[in-house]
C-alpha cells in the first residue's frame, strides 16, 4: 500500500470513526464541519432570500399594478391563462410579503448549528416560492405559448441560492413534473402543440441542476479552504506563541500577556508579581546523562510547575534553562513562598533517567510606575542572589 493509499484508508476511517462518535451525517467530506457547513447555508439563503424578496415585492407590486389593468376585462375570456397570472401574481405578492415579515421577525444569527426554525422556513420557502412561478410560467405558456419564465426563474434560483444535492433534485424535479404535466393540459385545453416547450422546460430544468450543483461544490470548496485557513493560522499562533521543547508560553508572548497583566494590575490597584528561576550547574546534568536527558528535565518540569500553581499564573520559558512564572493577584511574600515549594517539588522530583535537579529562585513585585523590564531586572537580582549564597534556594528584592 502506497503512501497515498494509506492516507486515503486513514481519512475513510476518521470519517467512521467521527461519525460513531457524533452522530452526525459525514457528507461532502466535511466531516465534523457538516453542521456548521449547513448553519451556513441556512444563514446565506435566509439573507439572499431576503434581498431577493424584497427586490421581487417591488417588481411583483408593479406587475399588479399591470394586472388591475386586464382585471376581469375581455383578455380574462380570452385566455384562461390571463386569471391564472392575476392569481399566481396575487399569490408570490403574499407568499413574499408573509415570508420577509416572518424573515423580520425572526433573524437568524451566525452560528455553528443550524436552527431547525429557518432551516425548516427557508425550505418550504423556496418550495412554494418556486411553485409559485411554475404556476406563472404556465401562464405565460398559455398566453404567448413561451417557456421564458420558467427558464428565468429556473436559473435564478440555482445562481441565487445554495442548496444541497437531496433538496436540489426534489426541488427542481417536483417543480418540473408539475411544469411538464400542466403544460399538457393546457396543450389538450387550447389543442395547440407544446411539445417543443415540454422539451424546453426539461433541458433547462437540468442545466439549471447542473449550475447549482457546480455553485454548491465550489461553496463546499470555498468553506473547506476557508477552515484551513483558519486550522493554519491557529496552529502558525501556536507555533509562535509556544517553545517546541516545553509546549509552554515562550518569550515572545511574555511581552504580550505581560503588559495585559501589568495595565490589569495598575487598574484594580492589585499586586503583581513575577519569579524567575534557573537549574543549577545544567550543565553537568548534559555532561553526565546527556542532552536528551536535560530535555526531559526541562519537559518534566514544565509540566510539574503547570500542575503546581494557579490557573492564574502564567508559566514561560525564558530561553535555555531559565523559566519565569508571572503571578497576579499576589504580593511578593506570597509569590516567595510558592517559589520556595516549587524549588522543594523540584529538588525532591526525580526526573527520567533518574536524574536530579536542583533549582534557584528570585522573587520580585511590580510595582506602579515601573516597567516590566525593571522587575525582571530585579527578580534576576535576587536569583544571581540565591547562586552567590550556594544555589537551590529562594531571593527576593523588594523595589
Ligand atoms: P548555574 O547553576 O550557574 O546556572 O550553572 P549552569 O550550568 O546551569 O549554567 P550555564 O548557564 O553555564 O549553563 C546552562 C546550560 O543549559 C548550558 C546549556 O547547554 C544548557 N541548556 C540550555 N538550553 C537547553 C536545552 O534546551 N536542552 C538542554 N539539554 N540543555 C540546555
Ligand atoms: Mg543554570
Ligand atoms: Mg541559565
Amino acid at each position: 500500500m502506497d503512501l497515498s493509499e494509506k492516507d486515503n484508508v486513514e481519512n475513510s476511517w476518521a470519517h467512521c470513526i467521527s461519525r460513531v462518535k457524533t452522530g452526525v451525517r459525514v457528507k461532502d467530506g466535511l466531516g465534523e464541519d457538516y453542521l456548521e457547513f449547513k448553519a451556513e447555508l441556512v444563514y446565506l439563503n435566509w439573507i439572499r432570500g431576503t434581498i431577493f424578496g424584497l427586490l421581487s415585492i417591488f417588481a411583483f407590486g408593479l406587475i399588479m399594478l399591470f394586472d388591475l389593468h386586464y382585471y376581469q376585462t375581455d383578455k380574462w375570456e380570452v385566455s384562461i391563462g390571463y386569471p391564472i397570472l392575476f392569481y399566481s401574481h396575487m399569490s408570490v405578492f403574499m407568499l413574499l410579503s408573509g415570508g420577509i415579515g416572518l424573515a423580520w421577525m425572526k433573524r437568524p444569527e451566525k452560528t455553528e448549528r443550524p436552527s431547525h426554525y429557518h432551516h425548516v422556513l427557508i425550505t418550504a420557502f423556496l418550495w412554494l416560492g418556486m411553485l409559485n412561478l411554475v404556476a406563472i410560467s404556465i401562464a405565460d405558456v398559455l398566453i404567448s405559448g413561451s417557456t421564458a419564465a420558467y427558464i428565468g426563474m429556473a436559473f435564478s434560483f440555482a445562481a441565487i441560492f445554495i442548496i444541497s444535492n437531496r433538496f436540489c433534485l426534489f426541488l427542481y424535479l417536483s417543480n418540473m413534473a408539475v411544469m411538464v404535466y400542466f403544460v399538457n393540459v393546457a396543450a389538450d385545453y387550447t389543442g395547440k402543440d407544446f411539445g417543443i416547450q415540454q422539451i424546453n422546460i426539461v433541458t433547462f430544468t437540468v442545466l439549471a441542476v447542473a449550475l447549482s450543483r457546480v455553485l454548491y461544490y465550489a461553496h463546499v470548496r470555498d468553506f473547506k479552504n476557508r477552515k484551513l485557513i483558519k486550522s493554519q493560522k491557529q496552529r502558525l499562533l501556536e507555533l509562535s506563541n509556544k517553545d517546541h521543547l516545553t509546549n509552554v508560553l515562550n518569550r515572545r508572548s511574555f511581552a504580550e500577556i505581560s503588559e495585559v497583566e501589568t495595565a490589569r494590575s495598575r487598574r484594580h490597584a492589585g499586586p503583581l508579581s513575577l519569579i524567575i528561576f534557573d537549574f543549577d550547574n545544567f550543565k553537568c546534568i548534559n555532561d553526565q546523562s546527556g542532552h536528551s536527558a536535560g530535555d526531559a528535565v526541562l519537559v518534566h518540569t514544565a509540566e510539574l510547575i503547570q500542575q503546581n500553581i494557579r490557573k492564574t499564573d502564567i508559566l514561560f520559558r525564558w530561553g535555555g534553562e531559565e523559566f519565569i512564572i508571572l503571578s497576579p493577584e499576589t504580593a511578593l511574600e506570597d509569590a516567595a513562598a510558592l517559589a520556595d515549594k516549587l524549588r522543594l517539588l523540584i529538588e525532591e522530583y526525580t526526573f527520567p533517567h533518574g536524574v536530579k535537579a536542583t533549582a534557584s529562585f528570585g522573587a520580585a513585585q511590580y510595582t506602579h510606575g515601573e516597567s516590566i523590564e525593571d522587575t525582571i531586572q530585579r527578580a534576576d537580582k535576587a536569583l544571581y542572589q540565591a547562586k552567590t549564597k550556594g544555589r537551590n534556594c529562594v531571593e527576593q528584592l523588594p523595589a
